[in-house]
This record gives C-alpha cells, sequence and structure tokens, in this order.
C-alpha cells in the first residue's frame, strides 16, 4: 500500500508552529510584514495572491497589499519596490509572477532587496544555495524536501530524477537534493530517453506543466514520487503532472494533487517572511 503523503497536515503543522514563533517575536517587539504586489487581473494569481494572504492571516503575519492595474509601468512598479526596500517595518516583499509582458521579471526580481526576497529568486538569494550559504531558498522546493523529511523518506545516498529544470522549481531542486546528497538527474524537453532515466529514480520529482503526463511506463517499483504539477481539468478537478491512477500501484509513497506540494509553497512562504523577521 502506497504511502500518501499528506502536504496539507504537514503544512498545517509547519503554520501552527510559525504562528508561535510570530507570536513570540511580536512580544519581543519584532512585527512581521510581507508586502504583496499584483500587477493586472490574472485569474490563477489572484487565487495564489488571497491564498498567501489567508496564511498570514493564520500566522498573525500582517499582509500589505498592492494591486496594481495591468498599466502599471515598470518604473512605477520600481518605485513601490524601492519605498518597500527602504521602508524597516516590512521584511519581506513578493511580486507575483507572471507579470504583464511589458515589464521585465528579471529586473523586478533583482530590484526586491536580497534580504527581502521571501520567494527566494533573487540572484544573490540562487548563488547562495548553489555554493551552500544562507539565503533564502524558492518555496516550492524547498517545501519538498520538507515534506520528504517528515515523511521519514531517506534523501541520502538515492537517485533523484528530477523532471524539468525551470529557475523556480527544477533547478534549485536539484541544488537542495544534492545538499542532501541525493545523487542527482535533472531532464528537461531536449532529453532523450525520459522514460529510461525516470525509471532509475529512488525519488521521482515531476515538474513539467503537462496535465497527467508521468504515468507509471516511467516508474519503478517502489520509487517515491512528488508531484509538483497542477492543472484544472475539464470536469473542473484538479490534476497534476503525474498519472496519480497509474502509477498508484508502483510507489512506495506519492503525493496527492491536490493536497500535495501545493500547500507546502505557502507554508514555506511564512516559514521564509518569519525568518526574514528574525534576521532583519
Ligand atoms: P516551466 O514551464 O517553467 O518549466 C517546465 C519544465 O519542464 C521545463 O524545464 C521544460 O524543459 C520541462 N519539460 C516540458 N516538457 C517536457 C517533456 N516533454 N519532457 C521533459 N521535460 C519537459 O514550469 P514550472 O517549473 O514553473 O512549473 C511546473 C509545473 O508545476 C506547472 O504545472 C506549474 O503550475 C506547477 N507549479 C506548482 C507549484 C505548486 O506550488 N504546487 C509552484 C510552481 C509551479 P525546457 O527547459 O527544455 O523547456
Amino acid at each position: 500500500m502506497a504511502q500518501l503523503i499528506d502536504g496539507k497536515k504537514i503544512s498545517t503543522e509547519i503554520k501552527e508552529a510559525l504562528k508561535l514563533e510570530v507570536a513570540q517575536l511580536k512580544e519581543k517587539g519584532t512585527d512581521c510584514v510581507l508586502a504583496v504586489i499584483q500587477v493586472g487581473e490574472d485569474p490563477a494569481s489572484k487565487v495564489y495572491v488571497r491564498n498567501k494572504k489567508r496564511a498570514c492571516e493564520f500566522i498573525g503575519i500582517e499582509s500589505i497589499s498592492y494591486e496594481l492595474p495591468e498599466e502599471t509601468t515598470q518604473e512605477e512598479l520600481l518605485q513601490i519596490i524601492d519605498k518597500l526596500n527602504a521602508d524597516s517595518k516590512v521584511k519581506g516583499i513578493l511580486c507575483q509572477l507572471p507579470l504583464p509582458k511589458h515589464i521585465n521579471e528579471d529586473t523586478v526580481i533583482k530590484r526586491i532587496s536580497p534580504q527581502k526576497d521571501v520567494d527566494g529568486f533573487h540572484p544573490e538569494n540562487v548563488g547562495a544555495l548553489v555554493i551552500g550559504q544562507k539565503g533564502f531558498v524558492s518555496c516550492t522546493p524547498f517545501g519538498i524536501i520538507q515534506l520528504l523529511k517528515k515523511s521519514n523518506i531517506e534523501i541520502d545516498g538515492k537517485q533523484c530524477v528530477i523532471v524539468g529544470r525551470s529557475n523556480i522549481v527544477g533547478k534549485p531542486m536539484a541544488l537542495l537534493m544534492l545538499r542532501e546528497n541525493a545523487t542527482v538527474t535533472v531532464c528537461h524537453s531536449h532529453t532523450k530517453n525520459l522514460k529510461e532515466i525516470t525509471k532509475t529514480a529512488d525519488i521521482l520529482i515531476v515538474a513539467i506543466g503537462k496535465p497527467k503526463f508521468i504515468n507509471h511506463e516511467y516508474v519503478k517499483d517502489g520509487a517515491v514520487v512528488i508531484d509538483v504539477g497542477i492543472h484544472r481539468q475539464e470536469n473542473n478537478k484538479l490534476c497534476g503532472d503525474v498519472d496519480f491512477d497509474s502509477v498508484l500501484p508502483k510507489v512506495s509513497a506519492i503525493t496527492p494533487v491536490p493536497g500535495g506540494v501545493g500547500p507546502m509553497t505557502i507554508a514555506m512562504l511564512m516559514h521564509n517572511c518569519v525568518e526574514g523577521s528574525k534576521n532583519y
């Protein structure tokens, strides 16, 4: 019987612990304040931002919202970031991606102070991760490490295959698994014989953005499968990048969608906000 990795339960435990930490910080006079910036009307972004604000409320982090119109210029956005960088009350700044096409995401990410970059996207934080120094780590891969550890899944010495090499999931995931002493292979759209490679994985992490792409043919018996993907199907239900029903009989553990990786991303964002407040 496969172990269902319960991201909802684990993320709730993490948020409960953070709630206590925030209360203690407040007693010592330190406020935890997160600034959340959204530009435009992207419906998925609105849902993500709403969920992040709810998590802040639950933990006791104050969130300041900037809901900016689609026509906002890059200069206007950068000015807001400059103001927030200089505001000692604000400990974390999050600019919800994607941004409208006329705004350069790299320029915006670089403008956020690395000390307030709770998403862990700033090149300084990414660089720190590469060389094993302290810094903010991208929330989704950071959450996956917590899921594995809290589910007592051994990482040290295991073969880990990651499908996807995005800057926010695949690449930081590879670095984190390396830090945990896994042997890591990263696959992408140019990878040849993908099935042969994924079948070597003790731990298979899938972040390709294609619904139900990975079926039982890609998975070895007893593998642990982590599904990062999230897609709304025609029947309005959510599914991942993994065909859950197809792989379930073969795996030793798996994350469901919803209720697996998704809730952990927000929990780790909250974790980063609290760490940012402590270090400030
Ligand atoms: P991207 O689109 O940025 O990256 C997808 C990656 O998958 C790329 O590296 C791409 O390769 C690779 N890829 C695409 N097709 C194939 C293929 N046929 N074979 C092998 N590799 C392939 O996606 P993200 O990393 O941002 O997100 C991935 C998924 O995770 C999405 O469904 C997204 O919604 C979800 N997500 C969920 C989060 C959560 O909290 N649950 C958070 C972030 C993302 P190449 O580089 O060559 O193009």
